[in-house]
């Protein structure tokens, strides 16, 4: 219900420091303030609809009305509204969702840790990491690799992993102990003639010297989502996982698989691990898992990180980490139904079903002149704008021509999210080929609005 008594506008610039804003442009131009969901779309407090194109922050997958969520969400409440995972005890309804999460994931990851969010998986990693060198007699073996333009969160230590620059602005970060490599880009950063699988292999072959210079007895892990989110949808070029993974064995360096955006789904497979033949040694996965509902993350380690933590633990007396809403029965009572929802559905068929209207739909767009590349996988695009298609040259940044588009899209009822100079798009998986069509039209519409905007 909204207050009565105190107009929205003051509410939203005064009160709540915002992620990911300008507080002085928001005090200025004020904020959307959403009130209502349902389906595919969202209301505003004036009563406009917005379809949402990207799932909200990408997890929305069931959209903004899912009845059963809703419900497995007031049962549990009405019978276990909270408690925790300290010590021996733990809810029947973790162990439950524990047991489906391992049933479903890449093979080997038997063990599950349960948090809240992207960032706390990620930073629980970054800890487990460190205990299974310390435990294995290798306390030097720290270092992660991550890469420029990976998203992995915002706590202080996963902001470090995260190699996006807006990240670190103000922040003194990165910290030490994050090696930094290239994020593939083919299009964008390729040798002129330079085929996909030959990109490949000059990247790995950098990596392999950046191992070699650091010394893979200083290198604890690697750290890589299947397809970039946050850093502009970024696609792996053919062969990359497939070289960069053996080389991660060669050197004992683990291999950590983010997929809070590409788990459940996403891309056409319940994995996007299952996408590009990848084995993790640690997964992490959040947002879809429980459709946005409710906030629940879980990292899934290998039985032999899972034994050997167990090992060192039982030494140390305990295993000193964990939240308080570690292992919350309410997020996982949803994210149980989420998963029941998913079977289902069959999503990665599902998924790919759709993805055939929604490329066909994108498809046009490329010939418009402001449009370099729009890539991605399944139900996940990005829009890259240019201001010239033959030099690929990006729009001067202060014109921020991905707002501008993402600000015409808003206007034409559709909403997108800007990622740098990319314009990303991630609807809600349960979207219709209808739903789908209409998302294109606005779509069409914010794009020549913006055409003529920046090319006047
Ligand atoms: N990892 C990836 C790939 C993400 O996209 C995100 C958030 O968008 C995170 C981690 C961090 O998740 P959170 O914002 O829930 O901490």
């Amino acid at each position: 219900m909204q207050s009565t008594s105190t107009p929205a506008a003051d509410l939203r610039t005064a009160r709540v420091i915002s992620p990911y804003a300008n507080p002085i442009a928001n005090a200025q131009n004020g904020s959307l303030v959403i009130v209502r969901g349902e389906g595919v779309h969202v209301y505003d407090e004036h009563g406009r609809r917005y379809l949402e194109g990207v799932a909200a922050l990408w997890y929305a997958s069931l959209g903004f009305s899912a009845q059963r969520l809703i419900d497995a969400a007031h049962r549990q409440m009405a019978t276990l509204p909270c408690y925790h995972a300290f010590g021996n005890k733990i809810s029947d309804v973790c162990l439950e969702l524990a047991a489906r999460i391992v049933e479903i994931a890449p093979p080997g990851l038997g063990q599950v840790f349960f948090g809240s969010s992207g960032s706390d998986a990620n930073d629980t990693a970054m800890k487990l990491v460190r205990y299974y060198n310390n435990a294995r007699g290798r306390p030097l073996k720290r270092k992660f690799i991550s890469r420029h333009w990976g998203y992995h969160g915002t706590s202080l230590a996963t902001a470090a992993l995260t190699g996006v620059p807006r990240n670190h602005a103000g922040f003194d970060l990165p910290m030490a102990d994050v090696l930094r490599v290239e994020c593939p880009n083919h299009w964008r950063n390729a040798l002129p003639g330079e085929s996909e699988e030959a990109y490949a292999s000059r990247l790995v072959a950098e990596i392999e010297a950046l191992i070699q210079r650091e010394g893979a007895d200083t290198i604890a892990a690697f750290i890589a989502e299947p397809v970039a989110g946050v850093g502009g949808v970024l696609v792996p070029p053919a062969t990359y996982f497939e070289k960069l993974q053996p080389l991660l064995r060669r050197h004992d360096i683990l291999f950590l698989v983010d997929e809070v955006i590409t788990g459940f789904g996403r891309l056409g497979h319940m994995f996007g691990c299952d996408a590009f033949a990848l084995k993790p040694d640690m997964l992490t996965l959040a947002k879809a898992l429980s459709g946005g509902y409710q906030p629940i993350s879980a990292l899934l380690v290998s039985d032999e990180i899972a034994s050997t933590v167990a090992r060192q633990s039982a030494q140390l007396g305990v295993f000193g980490h964990g939240y308080t809403y570690s292992a919350h029965p309410v997020p996982a009572a949803v994210a149980l139904e989420a998963l029941s929802i998913y079977r289902e559905m069959d999503l990665p068929n599902w998924v790919r079903a759709r993805a055939e209207t929604f490329w066909q739909m994108l498809d046009p767009l490329r010939a418009s002149p402001i449009i370099g590349q729009i890539r991605g996988l399944g139900l996940m695009a990005g829009i890259e704008v240019v201001a010239d298609r033959t030099t690929k040259a990006s729009f001067r940044p202060e014109v921020g021509a991905a707002r501008v588009l993402e600000r015409n899209c808003l206007a034409e009822g559709l909403i997108v999210r800007a990622l740098g100079e990319t314009v990303g798009l991630a609807p809600p998986l349960i979207i219709s080929h209808d739903e789908i069509r209409d998302l294109g039209e606005r779509l069409a519409r914010a794009v020549a609005v913006t055409e003529r905007q920046l090319l006047a």
